[in-house]
């Protein structure tokens, strides 16, 4: 047996632990394979029986030493490749896993394993929920605004209020089938019920329940029914178009802005929506692979070329960066930032703010000012 040491990473050069680290996952899914394969030999002898244990379940946690999580998603794999070996070749190449093959599994026929498997190649977890809800459009869910109990005993009360034009005034409506509610607030939930058809689940203060009651009645003109899905898609385009407004100056009527100062900071309204534009609203770092990164959320303007570097304020020079991507490219250049967010280099001070990396010059001397001035002048 091989003793696992870790010190000896630390030597490995970034391109050796990429490589290491993508053979090791290779491996595994090999490993995954031949296990899930055994299983089902394994299940189809029924051995589990004679080594004492009523399920393979059982044998799986207790002798496997498998989690619970784990020792289920092998065996619902074992069914369906007993049933389809070409779920093992894909498991092992890693074109499925373990959890799209487990959503899988219930659907799959002599007839259409083939194709359904090639459909779900490589796609993750919420993608092949659609495709089953593709095949399987299941009936809209009726709009549902419940009170939750306070405590965690159940309530009783009215049966939940429903359609979404009666929402309950304030009373407590509880049903008898929604006793299994309890105080703690319940996991949101988006799942695929057909294809552009979505269940949402989630649990709401009782500000954003009255929010959602008055807009529905501000919006009766309209929206006579107060339908629970065209309230909030008109409410969140107005926040979004209001949050593209404010952040990224994404307006209608650009209003031409002043020209940058040369070895300014600043960065005019058009400037921050050509290069949001550009950019199409998402980080646009690229990975050493190729690979652009996807997050849409928490940008900030990013100069390419540092601004302490002398790297102006010009369309070019700017992109969107997460927050991630954004700090991560100031240490590659600066080093890393202190605790609070001040750094020190050898031709000034640089200071986090909203918009990333905001660094100052000394005013005298070499080693100028000190830190808490600096500080200040961004408070
Ligand atoms: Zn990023």
């Amino acid at each position: 047996m091989s003793t696992i040491t870790v010190s000896p990473l630390a030597d490995l050069s970034d391109q050796d632990l990429l490589a290491r680290t993508l053979r090791l996952a290779a491996d595994e899914r090999q490993a995954t394979a031949l296990l899930v394969a055994h299983l089902a030999e394994l299940d189809a002898r029924r051995l589990h029986l004679a080594e004492g244990h009523s399920s393979l379940f059982s044998y799986c946690t207790q002798v496997l030493r498998l989690s619970e999580h784990a020792a289920y998603g092998r065996i619902e794999a074992a069914r369906a490749a007993r049933r389809f070996p070409l779920v093992l070749e894909m498991l092992g190449a890693g074109s499925v896993t373990l959890t799209t093959v487990g959503l899988l599994a219930p659907h799959l026929t002599a007839e259409n394993h083939r194709g359904l498997l090639g459909r779900a190649r490589g796609k993750g977890k919420r993608a092949v929920e659609e495709l089953i809800a593709g095949m399987h459009p299941q009936p809209p869910v009726p709009s549902v605004i419940r009170k939750l109990p306070t405590t965690r005993l159940p309530v009783e009360g009215a049966p939940p209020v429903s359609p979404a034009s009666a929402l309950p005034d304030g009373a407590p409506a509880g049903s008898p089938a929604s006793s299994a509610a309890t105080s703690r607030a319940r996991p949101a939930m988006v799942a695929p019920l057909a294809p552009q058809r979505y269940k949402v689940q989630f649990t709401a203060s009782a500000e954003t329940c009255q929010k959602l009651r008055l807009a529905q009645d501000l919006l009766r003109h309209q929206i006579p029914d107060g339908d629970l899905d065209q309230v909030p898609s008109l409410a969140l385009t107005v926040l979004m178009e209001e949050l593209a407004r404010q952040k990224y100056a994404a307006t209608d009527r650009p209003r031409g802005g002043r020209p940058t100062a040369a070895g300014s900071r600043h960065i005019p309204a058009a400037m921050r929506r050509a290069v949001w534009l550009r950019d199409g609203g998402r980080c646009a770092f690229g990975g050493a692979s190729g690979r652009r990164c996807a997050a849409t959320g928490f940008l900030e303007f990013h100069h390419v070329k540092p601004h302490a570097a002398g790297g102006a304020s010009t369309i070019d020079n700017i992109q969107l960066r997460c927050r991630a991507h954004n700090a991560y490219e100031a240490e590659l250049y600066f080093g890393p930032l202190t605790l609070d967010g001040v750094r020190e280099t050898p031709t000034g001070y640089s200071v986090r703010t909203e918009l990333g990396i905001i660094v100052s010059q000394p005013a005298g001397g070499k080693y100028g000012q000190p830190k808490q001035d600096i500080r200040a002048s961004f408070h």
